[in-house]
């Protein structure tokens, strides 16, 4: 198996029906962009940037946080990267910041409401990621997004960054793209609101799933309550992937559900066209993509929702269909 999935890396990611799918990479670490190479990803769909500040001893300076972003764009060369900013909170602590004492801290203090509260601790990372991009490419984008207004706020603080460097001489991204996280449901309402600000997309389905199902991801007691082939998910998907196309708005999906091949099948049937991964995943669902009739699936899908099977789930179905294929 390993073996055939290795002799896939560079074979381009296309549908039996014609469709070219982009196949990504989630990182953290330095470490974690070796795999670009493995495993012959088109580029890293998301960039978790907490990661680096959990293993580290006391808060990156600003100079650290500079060099650690030079480092990823020079071991990424020409391959695109999508950094997220810092995604602190709920369930990831830093070991140097007090500890608050929080009810739910899932629904709490956390991400881009961090951010925005605390707005020094944003301008620190984005002018060290303006400044450590110069003159190449930048795709950000913002965790934990719950309405239109922070969308608009970040960006506006993205705006004073790159104006205070260009003020400075600094050379500024060659093109700079700022996207939303679709985490929280609410976004789900505000989708034509929320493309016309924002220049790309990324659905962060582990979140997205905790707080439509309003179940606790680590906790395993409840962790298999839903199914996100379910219907209500499957809708959840396919109102975020109509909406994007409609407004020309690129969206990938980088939760671990993109990961999962029968999963990938379904959300490719629903629209999606580009997914970031773990590095394992890459194989299996290059091999799915490659044996995989979008239009058969997404077929599938509409009718068996248009059955109003309201809650159930469509994995037998899409498992059979997918053994036929
Ligand atoms: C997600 O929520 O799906 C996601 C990609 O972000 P994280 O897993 O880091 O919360
Ligand atoms: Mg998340």
């Amino acid at each position: 198996r390993q073996e055939q999935y290795r002799a896939l890396r560079d074979v381009p990611a296309i549908t039996r029906d014609g469709l070219r799918i982009g196949l990504h990479l989630n990182a953290g670490l330095l470490v974690d962009l070796a795999h670009l190479q493995e495993t012959g990803a088109e580029g890293i769909g998301l960039f978790r940037t907490e990661l680096q500040f959990m293993v580290a001893e006391r808060m990156p300076s600003a100079v650290e946080q500079q060099n650690l972003y030079e480092a990823v764009f020079a071991a990424t060369g020409d391959k695109p990267v999508t950094i997220r900013t810092l995604d602190i909170g709920g369930d990831k602590i830093l070991p140097y910041m007090p500890k608050l004492e929080e009810e739910n801290p899932a629904l709490g203090w956390r991400a881009i409401r961090i951010g925005l509260d605390r707005p020094a601790l944003l301008r620190v990372q984005l002018r060290a990621l303006l400044k450590a991009s110069g003159g190449r490419p930048l795709k950000i984008m913002f965790p934990m997004v719950a309405t239109v207004d922070e969308f608009v706020r970040a960006k506006a603080i993205v705006d004073r960054e790159k104006a205070h460097l260009r003020r400075h001489g600094h050379p500024l991204p060659s093109d700079c793209r700022l996207g939303a996280m679709i985490e929280v449901p609410s976004l789900l309402f505000q989708l034509d609101e929320l493309t016309s600000h924002a220049d790309f997309l990324s659905v962060g389905s582990n979140d997205l799933m905790q707080f439509l199902f309003a179940v606790d991801r680590e906790n395993r007691r409840v962790a298999d309550r839903f199914d996100p082939l379910s219907a209500p998910a499957l809708r959840a998907f396919r109102i975020i992937a109509e909406r994007a196309q409609a407004a020309g708005c690129p969206v990938t999906v980088c939760g671990e559900i993109g990961g999962r091949p029968l999963e990938a099948m379904a959300l490719i049937g629903l629209g999606f066209r580009d997914l970031s991964m773990s590095p394992a995943a890459i194989g299996p669902v290059k091999a799915t993509v490659l044996s995989m009739d979008a239009a058969a699936v997404g077929a599938l899908i509409e009718t068996e929702l248009a059955r109003g099977s309201e809650g159930e789930s469509l994995r037998p179905a899409l498992t059979a269909f997918a053994k036929a294929q």
